[in-house]
């Protein structure tokens, strides 16, 4: 969704990833973009993607995404897995006060709200979690660079190992309630994390077929994405 406008740190490049793990078990996969104003059946796909942006796109965007709530609505009822990434994860919520004081009202699916604070303070850095993704314990690890602070989350993805989260003071980071995985982890989320990928495939996969267990997903030579993951943890001086 706005792939154009959402896209900060390569967002989207979680999708090339998504589908080049699919291609390679021989899984059909078809990415389609949005652009605001362009019509959309939310409900047609097994999984929403939203990614990150400023606060200014955020505000450009919510014009066109706030009626599209029935919509987006409509696809949860049916099964569709959500993904959202920082400035995305904070449009789900009741509303986003922006650096400047400008107030996004958000979609209001869900009860936590976002505060950038006026002091222009921000979390920026690597950071690594320990989550939960329905019973798999996973170690993800990722880049945030927010200045909002999301508070009041009934079901946070996972705890900081190393790094800021959804604020300065809980840490817990992102959200997560067995359809919609949000969290403030750009870039190469999907490429350092070949866990995280693989289970938002599962999850689609299950939605057509509800029998499709997590260990029917042929596993892939992954060296390399657990390279790059093991430096992230070293640099953060985490052992797991
Ligand atoms: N503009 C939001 C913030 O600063 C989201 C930023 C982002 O998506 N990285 O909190």
């Amino acid at each position: 969704m706005y792939h154009n406008i959402m896209d900060l740190y390569g967002d989207k490049g979680n999708m090339m990833v998504l589908s080049a793990r699919c291609q390679s078990r021989g899984i059909q996969c078809k990415i389609d973009t949005l652009e605001m104003g362009q019509p959309c059946d939310f409900s047609a796909y097994d999984l929403l993607f939203l990614g990150g942006g400023a606060d200014r796109e955020q505000v450009l965007l919510m014009q066109d995404l706030l009626p599209r709530r029935n919509e987006i609505q409509k696809a949860m009822e049916q099964g569709v897995m959500i993904v959202l990434i920082c400035g995305g994860y904070q449009l789900f919520g009741q509303y986003y006060i922006a650096a400047d004081g400008t107030k996004i009202e958000g979609l209001k699916f869900f009860d936590y709200y976002t505060e950038a604070g006026s002091d222009y303070k921000r979390c920026i850095g690597n950071i690594a979690i320990q989550a939960k993704l329905d019973n798999q314990e996973i170690t993800i690890v990722g880049f945030e660079n927010h200045g909002g602070q999301t508070r009041n989350v009934s079901k946070p993805l996972g705890s900081v190992l190393s790094g800021y989260g959804n604020n300065w003071d809980d840490h817990q980071e992102g959200f997560y309630n067995g359809q919609v995985l949000a969290t403030y982890m750009h870039g190469p989320l999907f490429p350092k994390n070949p866990e995280v990928v693989d289970f938002v495939i599962y999850k689609c996969l299950k939605r057509q077929n509800p029998s499709f267990q997590r260990m029917d997903l042929i596993a892939l030579d992954d060296t390399l994405e657990h390279h790059a993951k093991q430096v992230i943890l070293n640099r953060l001086h985490i052992t797991v």
